[in-house]
């Protein structure tokens, strides 16, 4: 059987992986170790100068093993299984989201620079993009979902700035309210100004199974692998996918910035990537269930959800073209305030209350004071973030468990 011909769920067990290099070991060990033997000098020599780029690697020519902050066995069979789910050339792995997150806008942005982003983003990246980038001189401009597209251009255009654009970075659906973003539309902007734009879309909600922006027409598809690619709640990691010129790029800035994954969690990811499809299809089921007791409760006001999308809504479109699953996020209002959404975090008893998404348990939390409390009161109002939403990532347990600690939360809830 032809590796181009398997699913990729499938891949997940062999790809990049030979048992005969590792004592016929069934699956792949730890490489905990910080350096690796070279047979000869002349191999140390050969493999350094391919690894600073000295020169270019000879027809046949494998890149060797030098030491683990250049290359890994564990990271380079996770990023070559990685790169599947994305379809991908190629994918690098971080020590954290936000370490993903900040090399591609270091490695991609220099002083002078324009980058325009879409708001909501995930507070740590609107942070690093609002705080830090203008310190060392990228002008930054945020725009909305719903932003059509001429719009967006004449924005760029009325600045003075649309030369200087090199970076076009968003988030959908955008946290924790699951508003989205056209990512070929944003594509067409990018190339209205130069072909050298690099679109990054943050894809740790939807991806890698149910968004593929590179499809779409995006560089580069970013990750907190922390949540479903991690998917157990253990661990912290980052992860971009794109093309074989753009990940080596990240690549080179990853063996200075010294961010990359170690290689114990990229053997847990490996581990979490043999179940990520059956992990992700079951929390989707779960979240359809829960989304329809949810809909008909007398105390719940208002839910966020992309399966309740109807086709008189704007983004309706964006959904059928962008989506091929609602995804296991659920925000909803209930009805009252903030004692009535702490009153019913506090009462639940299976569904842990915690930040955080996308692990095989059911987590509940708070956005206005706790994921989303830097966004200032008018923004958050406008993003619909209010006193009353509570936000759920769908786990994997039964549905009917689920369900039953939701209601029997809601239950204590004096409207
Ligand atoms: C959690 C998260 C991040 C940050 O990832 P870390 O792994 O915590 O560094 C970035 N973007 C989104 C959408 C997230 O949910």
């Amino acid at each position: 059987m032809n590796y181009q011909d398997m699913h990729p769920e499938s891949l997940m067990m062999s790809l990049g992986y030979k048992p005969a290099l590792s004592e016929g070991s069934v699956k792949c060990p730890i490489f905990q170790t910080s350096t690796f033997v070279f047979d000869k000098a002349e191999y140390g020599k050969a493999f350094f100068e391919m690894a600073y780029g000295l020169r270019e690697a000879e027809t046949d020519e494998e890149m060797g093993l030098i030491y683990s902050r250049l290359n890994n066995p564990n990271l380079q069979i996770l990023e070559e299984r990685l790169a599947v789910w994305d379809g991908a050339e190629a994918a690098a792995t971080f020590i954290s989201g936000m370490a993903a997150i900040s090399t591609v806008f270091l490695e991609c942005l220099k002083p002078g620079d324009l980058l325009v982003y879409s708001t909501p983003l995930y507070g740590g990246t609107d942070h690093f993009i609002t705080e830090y980038l203008p310190s060392i001189g990228v002008e930054i401009m945020s725009f909305k979902p719903g932003q059509e597209f001429s719009e967006l251009t004449k924005m760029i255009s009325s600045s003075g700035l649309g030369s200087k654009l090199k970076m076009i970075y968003i988030e959908t659906p955008a946290n924790p309210t699951n508003a989205l973003i056209d990512i070929e539309a944003c594509r067409k902007v990018a190339d209205a100004f130069s072909e050298d734009v690099v679109l990054a879309v943050d894809n740790t909600y939807m991806g890698p199974l149910w968004q593929h922006p590179l499809k779409h027409g995006a560089d580069l598809s970013v990750y907190s692998a922390t949540k479903y690619i991690g998917g157990h709640s253990d661990l912290i990691a980052g992860a971009v996918c794109g093309s074989n010129d753009l990940i080596n790029r990240l690549k080179a800035q990853r063996t200075f910035l010294g961010n990359m994954l170690s290689p114990f969690t990229a053997w847990l990811m490996l581990r979490s990537l043999e179940t990520l499809k059956i992990r992700m299809e079951q929390a989707a089921r779960n979240a359809e269930q829960v989304y329809r007791f949810l809909a008909n409760h007398e105390k719940v006001a208002k839910v966020y959800y992309l399966g309740n999308i109807t086709e008189t809504d704007p983004s309706y479109a964006i959904y059928k073209k962008q989506y091929t699953s609602p995804g296991a996020m659920i925000s909803f209002d209930i009805k009252g305030g903030e004692k009535e959404a702490f009153t019913f975090l506090n009462n639940l008893k299976m569904v842990k209350l915690a930040v955080s998404l996308g692990g095989t348990e059911s987590l509940a939390e708070h956005p206005k004071s706790m994921t989303h409390s830097s966004i200032p009161a008018d923004l958050a109002k406008e993003m619909q973030i209010t006193d009353s939403l509570v936000r759920i990532s769908i786990g994997i347990e039964h549905y009917d468990d689920i369900i039953r600690d939701i209601s029997q939360a809601l239950d204590a809830v004096d409207l």
